[in-house]
């Protein structure tokens, strides 16, 4: 099967929305809304916004969709995994396999015909719109044999995917956090009404606002760090280091480094470049519970300052190989 017809290309790409993804993306934003009415709002909603973003967004998307499940940078045992996926499936981002499938492809054709979600054209599109645009030859089964065999082959990461079943898993942990805060509720609360305000602050600052905000910092992963910022490598892409990006997300907006070398595990390649999504990785090292933690190493045809020298090839979000052309012109990945 050609490559030419595994993602559509920006003048093949008619905007059809699938009306599922729609009506769930307006629902949940407008919900969040709520939050910030004088009954919802708490500034410990706020602060908790933190803790839940290291907790689902930086571990559960960052580690364990990202460098773990996509790019292999780094081994935990296997019940930990599943434990960190789990917490990924709960920012409500797409089944694991989905998500790999998605930015496998990202990393191929990164802002090329065939990325999926390049801000290249139009911010909007890269941030969110393709999101809930069909894309039907990224749902075959061929494409996802091509881009995630080894997920497949893991009968946990199959269960999730069929029959949305990770939706379900978000369901219920949204439902768990919900009773927790009700339990709190009526625990610490002098009156009932006080105590199922507490429940409702819990429900929409634990679960609500923090979907949509760790919803939208990955997003910026995708639009702003494709537009905005400084570059340390000449990566052929339009990949930036944008600090605000790395600052929400814990060590993600470092993207100009992780497309000059995906297989590393720490984003940051400078000092002052932090990711505490790495240190949160290097904890788990010292601990025991993380090994062949992949160093940072970027190919010397990559390390130059961007805007000298040669062209760079692109590369492979799994193997940091480059991609070979074939004689057709079309693109497979070297060794795969
Ligand atoms: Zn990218
Ligand atoms: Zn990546």
């Amino acid at each position: 099967m050609s490559t030419q017809t595994l993602a559509p290309t920006v003048k093949s790409r008619q905007p059809k929305r699938i009306a599922g993804f729609f009506v769930t993306l307006i629902v949940i934003h407008t919900l969040a809304l709520f939050a910030f009415l004088p009954y919802g709002f708490t500034w410990w909603g706020v602060a908790s916004l933190l803790v839940g973003n290291f907790i689902f967004g930086s571990i559960g998307i960052n580690l364990a969709y990202h460098r773990l499940l996509t790019h292999r940078a780094v081994e935990v045992p296997k019940w930990l995994e599943r434990v960190l996926i789990l917490c990924g499936v709960c920012s409500l981002e797409g089944s694991p396999l989905w998500w790999v499938l998605n930015h496998r492809i990202h990393h191929q054709y990164s802002d090329d015909p065939g990325d999926p979600h390049s801000p290249k054209d139009h911010f909007f599109w890269g941030h969110m719109q393709w999101i809930y645009t069909a894309a039907p030859d990224r749902n075959r089964l061929s494409t996802f044999e091509k881009y995630v065999p080894d997920l497949l082959a893991d009968p946990f990461l199959r269960w999730l995917h069929r029959g949305q079943k990770w939706v379900l898993v978000y369901l219920a942990h949204a439902l768990l956090i919900g009773a927790i805060g009700f339990g709190v509720g009526f625990l610490v609360a002098d009156t009932d009404a006080e105590a199922i305000r507490i429940g409702v602050q819990v429900f929409l600052w634990g679960v609500v606002v923090r979907t949509v905000y760790v919803w939208h910092i990955t997003w910026f992963v995708n639009s702003a760090s494709h537009r905005w910022g400084y570059r340390n490598y000449n990566t052929p892409d339009h990949s930036t280091n944008n600090w605000w990006v790395a600052l929400l997300t814990n060590g993600e907006g470092w993207h100009n480094n992780h497309h000059a070398a995906p297989r590393t595990c720490s984003q940051g390649h400078k000092w002052w470049e932090i990711d505490l999504t790495f240190t949160f990785v290097r904890a788990l090292e010292v601990v025991g519970l993380a090994r062949n933690v992949v160093p940072v190493k970027v190919a010397s045809y990559r390390q130059n300052p961007a805007g000298t020298g040669q062209e760079n090839p692109k590369t492979s979000a799994s193997t940091d190989s480059p991609v070979v052309l074939t004689p057709e012109g079309s693109e497979q990945l070297a060794g795969g």
